[in-house]
């Protein structure tokens, strides 16, 4: 697993998908630049997310909320005195961690005996098991699963009650040791508030403190009644948003996974309350159908639900995707009650209320959000495509089966050699189809390399010009994923490309 995950750092580098940020200085821990094949990416599932939210729903708006905000609206929000995360340092080594991903990796070791148990099982039997049931049946695995239940109910009570004593007693009984030096000599917990500060204004004294934004939420609630009252919106409708946020995060050391400045993809849905339950169900269905329209694998998913609830949440699910490090949070889906509105109105002493002509009443609508990030999609979709195949005649290839949808590029022009004509017939497809699609032009070393090449990029389909092109005018398509190669017509290159990448 941590081999896989080194490839996918590794391959994301060298193919021009993720740089280190200011890598020549040694780099800035947890922050991260796309190259160019990695923006293009990066816009195909921002897109793509877009599509699915905002063009698809007729009652689904956009917005471009700033960064900056009136830092009220972070006492608002409860950031400024709750977005914390529980930091304990180990005495010995001096290094610092989050204690509640302490006591989560160490559930997560337990979490793999009983994978290792149900896959032992299944060997035995040759038989494929239900793991819920398997451990339900299962006495010694069932014991372990409650373990890990015990362990994270007693966490989620202490960190609720900020009784941070009881956490670092936690991290004591369960004899956690620093992970990287083994030392168990733990200091007491402390919370360390995650938002970036910055200043605005010239002069010292006139300063004023402000925060980067910690989730591109807020944005939406403080211009709630703009856009109803300007779009003449009907509850229910939603407001979506792509942007970045900032949290100062500490334990950062799972590449694009948890970074310090990252981008979501936030929609708040605003619904009459009482009819949350209904809308949540509703969001979790058509957001599980959305990750599972890419074609991951659908064993790669599953719903983690909150026992412990945020201050402002009455239900909440995470959508967890299988990463190279094992099941973790991809997507956040929260039943956010009327507690932004209303705070904002407290604080704002503006009514942030929707007249219901149906009802011929005002209210202050309840919430349900979605919200994704950007980077971590980014990460699922990248190492779930980075595959070693074994070929026929012994070799290995590595190739990049990322959707067509949202591959870098859709195919790549590839002139036999590179003379005789040949190139330029190659570019002339190339400026036909460059209207429409995102197209690769290389011409350097045999084709076979460059077909390697492109297999790793990503690119779901390589178009070959040859000799016989220029009487016959066509040629060669292989696919990415099968290798099959079959001629077609130079004008029948359009819909095939279109076929590939529709979803
Ligand atoms: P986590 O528990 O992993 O810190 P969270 O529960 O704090 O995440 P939310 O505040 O619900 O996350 O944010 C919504 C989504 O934003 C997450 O599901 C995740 O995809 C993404 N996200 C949050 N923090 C980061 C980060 N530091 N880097 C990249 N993506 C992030």
């Amino acid at each position: 697993q941590d081999d896989k995950f080194k490839k996918v750092i590794s391959h994301a580098k060298e193919y021009g998908y993720v740089f280190q940020s200011s890598e020549i200085y040694d780099g800035l821990s947890a922050v991260y630049d796309y190259a160019q094949n990695g923006v293009e990416l990066k816009k195909n599932i921002r897109d793509y997310w877009w599509r699915a939210m905002v063009q698809m729903h007729d009652n689904i708006v956009g917005l471009d909320a700033s960064i900056l905000m009136h830092p009220t609206t972070w006492k608002a929000s409860g950031h400024v005195d709750a977005f914390n995360d529980p930091l304990i340092d180990n005495k010995d080594s001096k290094k610092r961690y989050r204690a509640d991903v302490l006591i989560e990796d160490y559930c997560a070791k337990i979490e793999n005996k009983i994978d290792k148990e149900v896959a032992k099982a299944e060997k035995r039997f040759g038989e494929t098991f239900d793991k819920a049931e398997f451990v339900s049946t299962n006495p010694r695995v069932l014991g372990y699963q409650e373990k890990i239940d015990t362990i994270l109910k007693r966490m989620g009570e202490s960190l609720g009650n900020e009784d941070l004593a009881d956490v670092k007693a936690l991290i004591e009984e369960l004899e956690i040791a620093d992970p990287l030096t083994g030392s168990k000599n733990w200091t007491e917990v402390k919370q360390f508030n995650l938002m970036f500060g910055t200043k605005l204004g010239a002069s010292a004294e006139h300063a004023m403190d402000l925060y980067l934004r910690p989730e591109t939420a807020q944005g939406i609630f403080v211009n709630f009644l703009n856009v109803q009252k300007s779009g003449r919106m009907k509850i229910p409708f939603g407001i979506a948003q792509t942007g970045k946020a900032f949290r100062n995060e500490i334990v950062a050391r799972q590449f694009i996974f948890r970074m310090r400045e990252f981008e979501q993809m936030e929609m708040q849905f605003f619904i009459k309350p009482g009819t949350q339950k209904k809308w949540f169900e509703h969001w979790k269905e058509t957001r599980m159908k959305w990750h599972k329209s890419l074609g991951l694998g659908e064993e790669n998913y599953r719903f983690h639900d909150h026992e412990k609830l945020a201050h402002y949440a009455d239900a909440a699910t995470d959508i967890e995707f299988k990463f190279p490090f094992g099941f973790k949070e991809l997507e956040g889906i929260h039943s956010r009650t009327d507690f932004d509105l209303k705070q904002h109105e407290e604080f704002s002493g503006k009514k942030l209320q929707y007249f219901d002509h149906e009802e011929n009443a005002s209210y202050t609508p309840y919430v349900l959000e979605t919200s994704i990030g950007l980077d971590r999609m980014f990460l699922a979709v990248f190492s779930n495509a980075l595959q070693e195949e074994e070929l026929e005649n012994n070799t290995t290839r590595t190739v990049l089966k990322l959707p067509a949808v949202l591959a870098p590029f859709k195919a790549a022009v590839l002139p036999l050699v590179k003379k005789d004509g040949l190139p330029e017939v190659a570019q002339q497809i190339v400026d036909d189809l460059k209207w429409d699609f995102n197209i690769a032009y290389d011409e350097k070393d045999a084709v076979g390399r460059r077909y390697r090449r492109q297999d790793a990029n990503g690119t779901p389909l390589c178009i070959t010009v040859d000799h016989d092109t220029l009487n016959d005018n066509c040629v060669t398509v292989r696919y990415r994923d099968t290798m099959e190669q079959k001629r077609v017509k130079i004008e029948e290159l359009h819909d095939i490309i279109k076929q590939e990448v529709d979803v």
